[in-house]
This record gives structure tokens, C-alpha cells and sequence, in this order.
């Protein structure tokens, strides 16, 4: 059974402005969230989950996260993966129980990441992944009316069931993309380095020139990165503060 507790996680109170650009995906997720929680009754029909699909590390989970926190969301993390290669029976009724515990604590978002491995497409009829399917798509159906989400990521999209995309289920599809234009990896560079102290003759835009087909994942490595070498030059020059120059982030 999927420890209910270590799945409940917490949210890291990611907000909106902790994710850098994908300002279409907010506002989908905005949409799809606060007026269903505001105006129960008359969004009870309205979209109860979506996929987000795109390469690794552009930020579905953190974008879920966000989502949880600024909705008011108890915030459900599992990999697709923790709920299989159970006992018989076990993988099902682990998500049965996901779900109820959801609606136990709703308002509740639900994230499933790696969905693929939980719903792939094309499971041969009763098989693990055919059942889990199954049991997903029934709890699914029951959360109209209810104030529990579900937001699910896959690297792969055309490896989902498509039982699961079908209207009133994860109809919602929002592609993730690795954000490639300038403006985007400013947004990225920003929201990652909030907190930090930069060097007068700083400039972000020059990081954003030169670093092309990153992710966000890839410039957060670059921000850890900065960061060490600032903190190592204050530590070698006895400093008391931790400036970050340009040169540290290359
Ligand atoms: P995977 O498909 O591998 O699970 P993912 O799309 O879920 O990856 P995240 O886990 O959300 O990616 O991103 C990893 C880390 O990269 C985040 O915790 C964050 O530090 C950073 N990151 C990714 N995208 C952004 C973004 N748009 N703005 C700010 N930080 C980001």
C-alpha cells in the first residue's frame, strides 16, 4: 500500500512566481482550479483534471506544486511507478484509497507523475496496468461534484491511455515545452535567484543569450552552481556577504 502519509506531501510552497514563463499553463490551471473551488455548484461539470506532458525538467511538478499552493489544495505527490508491483489486487486498491483519502481532505489536488508507466496505452485486458486503468478511470468518474483535482505528468504523451483523456477525465492535454526564447529563461533566471545578492555589473539577459536548449532543471544546476563559487569566494576573501557575479553561472 502507498504510505499515505509520505504521499501527502508537502507542497514546498511553491507560488506562481517561483515558476519561471509558462504563463499560458498558470492560467489554464488558474481557470481550471479557482472557479470550480469559488463557485462549486455552478462548475460542478467543469474539467476535473489535466495532463501536462513535455521533456524532462521544464516544471510539471512544479507547476503542480504551485497550482496546490495557491488554490488552497491539499497536495497528493505520487510517482505512477510507487503503485505498482504490489500484490494482486494491491495496486488498485492503493489508488482507490489515494482517492478517498483526497476526498477526505478535499479540497485536494492529486499529482501523478510518470503517469505513463501507471496508464500506458495498449495494457493487454488483465494485466496490472489494464486493472490500474480501470480503477483510475472509475474514480475519475466519481469526482464530478467533488472539490478533488488531478493533475498528472508524462515526458511521453502519446504512451497515456487515451481512456484517461476522454471528456470529463484528464481532458485537459497542456504541453510543457522547454522554453527557448529569451524572454522565457529571463523569467526562469529570475524566479531562481530571488534571494540572491548579484554584482553591480550583473546582467541576466547575457545569461539567457548564451544558454540555449536548457531547461529549467538546467539553468536551476547553473543557479546551485553560481551560487557555490560565490559562497567559496566569500568563504577564500573572509567576506561576509555571498555576491554572485555573471562569470559563475558559466
Ligand atoms: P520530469 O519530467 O523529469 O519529472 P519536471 O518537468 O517535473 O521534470 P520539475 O521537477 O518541475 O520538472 O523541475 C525541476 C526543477 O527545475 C524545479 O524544482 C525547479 O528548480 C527547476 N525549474 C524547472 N522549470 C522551471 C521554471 N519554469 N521556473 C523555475 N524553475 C524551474
Amino acid at each position: 500500500i502507498v504510505p499515505l502519509s509520505t504521499s501527502q506531501q508537502n507542497n514546498g510552497n511553491v507560488r506562481w512566481d517561483d515558476v519561471g514563463g509558462l504563463e499560458d499553463i498558470k492560467a489554464a490551471l488558474c481557470d481550471m482550479l479557482k472557479w470550480p473551488i469559488k463557485f462549486p455548484k455552478l462548475f460542478k461539470n467543469y474539467s476535473k483534471g489535466a495532463l501536462l506532458h513535455g521533456p524532462p525538467g521544464t516544471g510539471k511538478t512544479l507547476i503542480a506544486k504551485a497550482a496546490s499552493v495557491e488554490s488552497g489544495l491539499t497536495f497528493f505527490n505520487v510517482k505512477g511507478p510507487e503503485l505498482l508491483g504490489m500484490y494482486v489486487g494491491e495496486s488498485e486498491k492503493c489508488v482507490r484509497e489515494l482517492f478517498n483519502k483526497a476526498r477526505e481532505l478535499a479540497p485536494a489536488l492529486i499529482f501523478f507523475d510518470e503517469f505513463d508507466s501507471l496508464c500506458m496505452v495498449d495494457a493487454p485486458p488483465g494485466t496490472l496496468i489494464s486493472r490500474v486503468i480501470s480503477q483510475v478511470v472509475t474514480e475519475l468518474d466519481s469526482l464530478k461534484g467533488s472539490q478533488v483535482f488531478v493533475l498528472a505528468a508524462s515526458n511521453r504523451l502519446e504512451l497515456i491511455e487515451p481512456t484517461i483523456l476522454r471528456s470529463g477525465r484528464l481532458d485537459r492535454v497542456l504541453h510543457v515545452p522547454l522554453q527557448n526564447d529569451v524572454r522565457s529563461k529571463v523569467a526562469i533566471f529570475k524566479a531562481l535567484t530571488k534571494n540572491f545578492i548579484f554584482s553591480s555589473n550583473f546582467e541576466i539577459g547575457q545569461l539567457a543569450l548564451v544558454s540555449e536548449d536548457v531547461s529549467g532543471a538546467d539553468i536551476y544546476s547553473a543557479c546551485v552552481r553560481a551560487w557555490i563559487k560565490a559562497a567559496k569566494r566569500a568563504i577564500a576573501y573572509n567576506s561576509t556577504g555571498i555576491v554572485v557575479q555573471t562569470m559563475d553561472f558559466y
